[in-house]
């Protein structure tokens, strides 16, 4: 897969759904960057990892593995998270970004985050629009403890490339306005997360510098 990519784009691995013995078998295959979507599932795959250590007696193990968030995150869920995760893709809320601040502050950790826009065609998704974007990186300095690194975006579920066309590009234009009106943002904001396994290539051509790909790595998924 990672030999299919330009070399300017990321892959991240959707690991979710699936058990730890599919992490250690791509992480062979050279891969080390893994998401997963649910906090219970993320701690229990971490814990995992941690056990393997021991059984083997290899506190180095695996180290250089690298974990994202990928998932709608609550609140009340940030200590399964934040601990071990290099980069929380889809943060949502103004809420959000608030608690993982304040956790951030009283853990004295700064957190590397994209920030998640809605996609119009999804009534269901959460999300910020546009100008709640714009309003949050306005302020930026008040988020101490947070590092805005990008936007993550998906398109709307559908086989039609002109829908998936029309969201990449929307998610995209987000970006180089982010870009372009906040030039004093840190030059670490210049991750654009889009694209899975039915549409990275759609959004490769729009400028994806990072995706999140399941399936076309780890086969469907058993929910
Ligand atoms: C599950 C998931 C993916 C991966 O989806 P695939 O279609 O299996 O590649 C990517 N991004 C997010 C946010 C997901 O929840």
């Amino acid at each position: 897969m990672n030999n299919e990519l330009p070399a300017t784009v990321k892959l991240v691995a959707v690991s979710k759904f699936h058990p730890f013995e599919a992490i250690e078998e791509a992480y062979d295959a050279g891969q080390r960057i893994f998401a997963e979507s649910r906090p219970q599932e993320l701690s229990a795959k971490v814990k995992r990892l941690e056990e393997i250590r021991l059984e083997r007696g290899e506190p180095g193990y695996m180290s250089d593995i690298e974990w994202h968030f990928i998932g709608h995150l609550q609140t009340n869920k940030l200590k399964m998270v934040l601990p071990y995760v290099s980069l929380v893709q889809s943060v949502d809320s103004v809420r959000l970004l608030e608690a993982m601040n304040s956790w951030g502050a009283a853990n004295g950790k700064v957190i590397d985050v994209l920030l998640e826009p809605h996609v119009a065609a999804e009534d269901t998704k959460q999300g910020f629009a546009p100008e709640e974007i714009y309003d949050i990186l306005s302020r930026s300095a008040e988020f101490e403890f947070i590092s805005f690194r990008g936007i993550m975006g998906m398109a709307t579920f559908t086989e039609d490339e002109a829908v998936i066309e029309a969201d990449f590009a929307g998610i995209r234009s987000i970006y180089d306005r982010v870009k372009r009106d906040f030039p004093l943002l840190s030059s670490r904001f210049a991750e654009l997360s889009i694209g899975m396994s039915d549409d990275y290539p759609v959004a490769i051509r729009h400028g994806s510098t990072m995706v999140r790909i399941g399936s076309k790595i780890f086969g469907q998924r058993n929910y």
